[in-house]
């Protein structure tokens, strides 16, 4: 990999790439008003998300907490709740402990020092340089997985670029490429050049700004980078869910053990290993339960696990849930509402709104 590039090519390269986003960037609320804290959530709700998802969550979140001081005082239930349904739980409740920091340290504005942004919660190298360039113009270059995509096909770049040495030189070029006073625009041109046109699968490299200096292109080859290695094997998980109901309201438990739904509420599970959700629940409850019937399968992603969950029917005899502060009943629509809940437990209620 050349990282001597030209001062020529680096001049038409951002020249061409700052034209092309000038007038095909797409409009996003927090692209309209890029102050940081504005900037700081969008950042982290886009981590592992796609823009169009954000986009009701990022309003909805704004307007219940549009400032740092409001999202500092609110409780993490709260938080989890406008968060139900976006996914990686983990990055709501660092937002939160992020804002008091924020508040408490650095008077509830975003610091504008690299080093003291990656103090905060829930910040690294990438959403601090992010945050730093986009609101504040300050010139660290962004290396996100689109970003990445773009300099890896731009290079032909025949390692992985997720290797430490590598991601510092792609950054480095990155930067040599950064007018000093354009690093907001160019960042998110980057980005949304990766997300537009330098798509993983076909990427329209005749319609593609900075097509001349690129060797991917040039090659026919693009597609083929970056290399990356190969993904981590998913797994399976099979669970069964219990459906237990008092008039309107169901039972609901709060998720402890399963790293990736802590927290949240959600329908009682039981893994294999239980010896079935009705044993677990008749143990739990004190009380005899039967199994009535099964909706279908809920089938669900979360990263590497292949979720397959059977919703099963369940009758009971009397309980009380005094002494239990893991459960509590709650109507379908005070899911993601009043509760922070994931979005497992929300295809769960269309089952049963659906009656399948
Ligand atoms: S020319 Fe093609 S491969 Fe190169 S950056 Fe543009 S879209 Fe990507």
């Amino acid at each position: 990999m050349n990282t001597q590039a030209t001062t020529s090519r680096e001049a038409g390269i951002s020249k061409a790439l700052l034209g092309w986003y000038r007038t095909n960037r797409r409009r996003l609320p927090w692209r309209e008003n890029p102050e940081p804290y504005r900037v700081w959530v969008s950042e982290i709700m886009l981590q592992q998300t796609r823009v169009e998802t954000v986009i009701p969550y990022f309003e909805r979140f704004l307007e219940r907490f549009p400032t740092v001081e409001a999202l500092a005082a609110a409780s993490e239930e709260e938080v989890l709740t406008l968060w139900s349904g976006l996914g990686y739980y983990r990055r709501a409740r660092s937002l939160l402990e992020g804002a008091k920091v924020v508040l408490e340290s650095h008077e509830g504005v975003f610091p504008r020092s690299y080093e003291a942004a990656l103090e905060i919660p829930g910040i690294g190298p990438y959403t601090a340089a992010a945050i730093l360039s986009i609101a504040y113009g300050e010139p660290y270059p962004v290396l996100d997985g689109n970003v990445e995509r773009v300099l890896a096909r731009i290079l032909r770049l025949k390692e992985n670029p997720r290797k430490t040495a590598v991601k510092k030189r792609l950054r480095e070029i990155a930067g040599s490429w950064m007018p000093p006073d354009q690093a907001s625009s160019f960042n998110q041109a980057m980005m949304e050049l990766g997300a537009l046109v330098c798509t993983p699968i076909s990427p329209d490299c005749p319609g593609c700004p900075v097509n001349k200096a690129c060797q991917g292109a040039e090659h026919g080859d693009a597609e083929k980078f970056p290399r990356l290695p190969r993904r981590r094997k998913t797994i399976a998980v099979e669970l069964e869910a219990g459906i237990v109901r008092r008039g309107d309201r169901f039972l609901l438990e709060r998720s402890e053990g399963f790293d990736y739904l802590e927290g949240l509420w959600l329908f009682p599970l039981a893994a294999p290993g239980d010896g079935g959700i009705e044993n677990r629940l008749a143990e739990i409850l004190g009380t005899k339960v039967e199994k009535t019937g099964e909706l279908k399968t809920v089938r669900h992603s979360i990263t590497f696990r292949r979720l397959g969950l059977q919703p099963c029917l369940l009758k009971t005899g009397r309980f009380s849930l005094k002494g239990k502060p893991a459960f509590r009943w709650a109507r379908l629509e005070e899911l993601g509402s009043v509760l922070p809940v994931s979005s497992l437990c929300l295809k769960i209620a269309d089952r049963l709104r659906e009656g399948t």
